[in-house]
Formats: structure tokens, C-alpha cells, sequence
């Protein structure tokens, strides 16, 4: 589970701007519950920032993630959603 936390909190890094459960996961190749997960331990230890907000990837407003730093009510980088819509095996081969 700790690499799950690692590896979402690499993607915000990398990918800046806000980002729900299903699309860090689909993403990153993980169930989106256990972003989830993720998110409630890194939100909750101040890594991470939650909030409600439309998603950078798929532009509804649900529950989103953001890294810490994000300053709320940016307006997303038009990259993060490039970088979302990727195929899964681009990411993988980083
Ligand atoms: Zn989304």
C-alpha cells in the first residue's frame, strides 16, 4: 500500500493540476478504490490536498487530489489533461 501512496503522489507531482480516483487509477494501471484508499491516508498526513473540484483529466466535478502545493481554483494545464489521455503504456514505460 505504500507504493500505491508513492506512486500517486509522483503522478501529482509529474502531472500538476487535480485529478479524481478513477483517473489517477486509470492512469497509473490501479484500482480506482484503492486510490482512494490512498488518498484518505495522504490527504489525512497533509501530502495531499481533496477537494471538489472538476477533475484536469476528465473535467466532472467530483472528488478530486491534488498535491499539497496546488493553489486552490488553478486552472489546469491544458499538459496534465494531455498527459492523462496517454495510453497507460506510455506511463508504464517510464
Ligand atoms: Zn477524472
Amino acid at each position: 500500500m505504500d507504493s500505491r501512496r508513492g506512486v500517486i503522489e509522483e503522478f501529482l507531482a509529474v502531472h500538476p493540476g487535480r485529478f479524481c480516483a478513477d483517473c489517477v487509477g486509470l492512469a497509473l494501471d490501479i484500482p480506482a478504490r484503492q486510490v482512494s484508499m490512498a488518498r484518505h491516508r495522504l490527504t489525512a498526513t497533509g501530502a495531499l490536498r481533496s477537494e471538489r473540484a472538476p477533475c484536469s483529466g476528465c473535467n466532472r466535478v467530483r472528488l478530486v487530489v491534488a498535491a499539497a502545493g496546488t493553489p486552490a481554483g488553478t486552472s489546469v494545464s491544458q499538459t496534465a489533461v494531455d498527459s492523462v489521455a496517454l495510453p497507460r503504456a506510455r506511463l508504464r514505460s517510464e
